[in-house]
């Protein structure tokens, strides 16, 4: 019994596949990769008829916003007594309201209440909803209390790799039990181009986090090294490009302190959406 979930799902991987092969021509690889991207361009016009139309020229960029936390989780608790679960949500969504003021941009929200999200639905939002950028809002904690300022996690080079050979086995995995029983060929060739298309994203991610970082420490406080990589369940998208700021530290009287004014919390929020908005527009989305 095939639900629409399943199709949407099949639809949903072979847009992800005319990803890849569009990523593989792009870096111009050797021959044999050409010739198994043919391979594969071959096995997805056997199945055009239920391929996604493609996307209007300019379609307004979608950044999905994640609160961190919520509900039962509370994240983490300041020296005041601070949730972070209740920090993330305010600054998320007057992010989402600064950023609806720019042209070209759409901004949705993960959870808009204090409810319990796991980490795997919060991916599973940005994916369905074919956002351009994910970004999970938090704050941390330390045990230095000197500790202080804002910073940005991407998913780790490491982490990126082992995850998306284990995503390509579940995609193969999923193509087989869909019925689509390909021949072991072109299975590899999938295996191949998904890992292409992880990489893609992977980038993209890096250099927006680069991007973001840099206009960010003309206006806020940054962390000594503010550019972090670490391996989050929630930055594991392996189609849409995920970085998770850390706005401040609880943990740290001064960064508390900021981020339980409202004030300072519409200050960051109007920035990082400014900054994001800029990305977004720019030539790394373009
Ligand atoms: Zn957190």
């Amino acid at each position: 019994m095939i639900s629409d979930s399943d199709i949407s799902a099949l639809q949903r991987r072979r847009a992800f596949l005319k990803l890849a092969l569009m990523a593989s021509v792009a870096v111009q690889w050797s021959l044999p990769l050409e010739v198994l991207a043919a391979e594969a361009k071959t096995t997805a016009s056997k199945t055009a008829s239920t391929a996604v139309p493609p996307r209007k020229p300019r379609p307004p960029r979608l950044i999905m916003i994640d609160p961190g936390h919520g509900g039962r989780d509370p994240g983490a608790i300041g020296l005041s007594g601070t949730h972070e679960k209740d920090v993330t949500l305010d600054v998320a969504r007057r992010m989402a309201d600064a950023l609806s003021g720019y042209p070209g941009i759409t901004a949705k929200l993960t959870r808009d209440d204090d409810v319990f999200l796991p980490l795997e639905e919060r991916v599973r939002i940005g994916r369905n909803a074919q956002a351009d950028l994910f970004l999970s809002v938090h704050a941390d904690s330390a045990p230095n209390t000197a500790a202080r300022g804002l910073s940005v996690y991407t998913l780790s080079e490491k982490a990126s790799d082992d995850f998306s050979k284990l995503l390509a086995d579940q995609e193969n995995k999923a193509d087989l039990m869909g019925g689509m029983d390909l021949p072991p060929a072109d299975k590899d060739v999938t295996a191949i181009l998904f890992d292409l298309a992880t990489r893609r994203t992977h980038n993209t991610a890096q250099r927006a986090k680069a991007n973001f970082v840099q206009s960010m420490g003309r206006n806020w406080h940054l962390l000594e090294r503010p550019m972090r990589a670490a391996n989050f369940v929630v930055l594991r998208a392996p189609d849409v490009p995920s970085m998770l700021v850390e706005t401040g530290f609880l943990s740290n009287p001064r960064d508390e302190q900021i981020l339980r004014e409202s004030a300072q919390r519409l200050k960051i929020a109007r920035l990082m959406a400014k900054d994001l908005a800029a990305i977004l527009n720019g030539p790394l989305f373009g």
